[in-house]
């Protein structure tokens, strides 16, 4: 059980840095195929999810408050609620959204400005 729990416990620390980062990541400007790529993913994702019990859980907070997909800063600000929302259902404190935009960087900026030059 243990085990069971260290697992559960690592698989989400990493679902959860992928998620942020590609909220991060998402254009300022999406395009409307863009922002419902990123909707479809994170219907997927919640579908997907490798933990039964934490995918049902996830899909109960998608309908109650879905995905927010038409900039990088609604989409952002959405992520960090709902991962609140799990946090909260598990007794753990409430991250402070208001600094999202400076905690997820995947070290990317500088291939993109290498590939812009
Ligand atoms: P995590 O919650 O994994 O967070 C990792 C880090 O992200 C934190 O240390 C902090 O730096 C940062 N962070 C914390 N809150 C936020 C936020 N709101 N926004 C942005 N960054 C933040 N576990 C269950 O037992 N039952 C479930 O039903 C369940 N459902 C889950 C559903 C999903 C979609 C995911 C991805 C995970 C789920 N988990 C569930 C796992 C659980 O959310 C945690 O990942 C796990 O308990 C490890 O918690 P942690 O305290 O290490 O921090």
């Amino acid at each position: 059980k243990l085990g069971n729990e260290t697992a559960k416990a690592e698989l989400g620390r990493a679902a959860w840095k992928l998620f942020h980062t590609t909220m991060a990541r998402f254009p300022d400007k999406p395009s409307v195929d863009e922002s419902k790529a990123l909707k479809d993913y994170i219907h997927l994702f919640a579908r997907l999810y490798p933990c039964g019990e934490c995918a049902s859980h996830f899909q109960q907070i998608l309908k109650k408050y879905p995905p927010q997909v038409s900039s990088r800063s609604s989409a952002a600000a959405w992520a960090c609620f709902v991962h609140n929302e799990v946090n909260i259902s598990k007794g753990k404190p409430v991250f402070d959204c208001a600094n999202i935009g400076d905690w997820y960087d995947c070290g990317c900026a500088e291939e993109e400005k290498e590939s812009m030059a």
